[in-house]
């Protein structure tokens, strides 16, 4: 008799094995315009060059009067130095009025600086005058002036390709001219939770239901992401994950939960079994153990399956997905940063496989860390996901955590963007 599943026998891959497969069918998708406010979040498709330049005029730093340098020669509370007023400079003005010996023009900060003024004295080392000014001090040759490019000169580079647009690169675009941008298009996601037992959030939970916490779950990271992402369901009868996959055939990627093991009614794994587009396989990484990945039909969107337990899920996302999105979208980086962490208390870990295990990080003095929850690394422990800032990356060779070992750790959110009440501190 032929065995039940070539895969069953398949042996176990590395977690960068998986990676580098999925990052190699994984296409870039095509660029589009978007103005500033839309492309938050976006990934720029080519660099970004200054339009003007940054400042786009030499303007004052603060209120007060633009001078001429050398007529302040010798300026001090003894003698102090009189000056009559010739203008008047409100922010916004285009004006540059003339400026003789002996002259000086009030101004305001950001006011052009006129082309015959090179210094400018606070409005409070001055009596304020409107008709005469006297000044009492002598201050360096160009002082309080902000020069025109000083910040980046037209054409500079504002930013480089394949950054994610954050509020304070679009806003050094805005000030070097750029109204719009060219980011890659968002990747369309349909995140499918496979299982009979799944019940939709808030629906009465019956013997044998749970809550489909997943759909939420993979939907909101894939659109962190930069994904337009939307959560379907599909039982474990015949026939309803094909369905589900047809009616969201138009997306670029599927991320299906659940049913990629071996139980009886597992769907992904009895759909695809034998098909040479997705493959199943057993990765060595803890929780996440069984992947499947693939694309469906020749042409049609990525198959990404991943384990139905909703912390494997979290982490397969994290590990195989999330940079699957980035590089659909060019991202110069797929990877977040891991930055060693001290372990605050002991903790087990798996042999021969990679621990990707949800962490409350503490970034005080040195960075500090401890499993987020407390009863182990069970992976169906969702409520305690809540508590996770990040993981931590345990290599398979590593036996077990003691308190005081350095461990890679991924922050993904700080701690003051939440507060959860049952936190432990690490
Ligand atoms: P499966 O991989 O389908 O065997 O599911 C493994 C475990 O994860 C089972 O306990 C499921 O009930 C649970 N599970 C599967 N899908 C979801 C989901 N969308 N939300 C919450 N738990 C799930
Ligand atoms: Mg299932």
């Amino acid at each position: 008799m032929p065995p039940r599943s070539v895969n069953s026998i398949c042996p176990v891959i590395t977690v960068a094995e998986h990676l580098n497969r999925i990052l190699a069918m994984v296409p870039v998708l095509e660029v589009e315009k978007a103005g500033l406010p839309e492309a938050r979040g976006r990934f720029l498709a080519s660099p970004v060059t200054a339009a003007i330049p940054v400042p786009p005029w030499t303007n004052s730093a603060m209120d007060g009067y633009a001078v001429r340098f050398d007529d302040l020669a010798g300026a001090s509370q003894q003698s102090p130095v009189t000056l009559r007023v010739v203008g008047d400079l409100p922010a916004g003005t285009g004006e540059d009025p003339a400026i003789g010996p002996g002259e000086a023009v009030r101004i305001m900060t950001g006011a052009p600086v006129p082309a015959a003024a090179d210094t400018v004295i606070p409005q409070e080392m001055t009596d304020g005058g409107l008709e005469e000014v006297r000044i009492e001090e002598q201050l360096p040759r160009g002082r309080h002036i902000r020069r025109e490019g000083e910040d980046r000169a037209q054409g500079d580079q504002v930013s480089p390709a394949g950054i994610e647009l954050s509020p304070e690169s679009l806003a050094a675009m805005a000030s070097a001219g750029i109204g719009e941008v060219i980011v890659a298009r968002r990747p369309r996601v349909a995140v499918i939770s496979t299982g009979d037992e799944l019940v939709a959030p808030g629906e009465p939970v019956l013997r044998g239901r749970i809550p489909d916490s997943n759909g939420l779950l993979v939907t909101m990271l894939a659109a962190d992401a930069g994904a337009l992402a939307e959560a379907d369901h599909a039982g474990d009868g015949p026939g309803q994950l094909e369905a589900a996959l047809g009616r969201n055939g138009g997306c670029d990627a599927l991320v299906l939960t659940g049913g990629v093991s071996v139980g009886a009614f597992d769907p992904v794994k009895a759909l695809f079994e034998g098909d040479e587009s997705v493959r199943f396989d057993r990765v060595a990484m803890q929780p996440g153990k069984p992947q499947a990945f693939g694309r469906l039909g020749e042409s049609g969107p990525l198959v990404f399956g991943l384990p139905g337990n909703p912390v494997s899920a979290w982490v397969s996302f994290q590990m195989f997905v999330r940079p699957a999105l980035r590089k659909m979208q060019g991202a110069a980086r797929l990877f977040p940063e891991a930055v060693p962490a001290r372990a605050t208390e002991d903790w087990k870990t798996p042999q021969g496989r990679m621990q990707v295990i949800p962490v409350r990080i503490s970034d005080e003095n040195e960075r500090k860390v401890l499993p987020a929850a407390t009863g182990g690394s069970g992976s169906h422990l969702i409520a305690s996901l809540a508590a996770a800032d990040g993981y931590a990356l345990v290599e398979p060779e590593v036996e077990k955590i003691k308190a005081g070992d350095l461990v890679p750790t991924v922050r993904l959110r700080d701690p003051e963007q939440f507060n959860h009440p049952q936190r432990r501190q690490p």
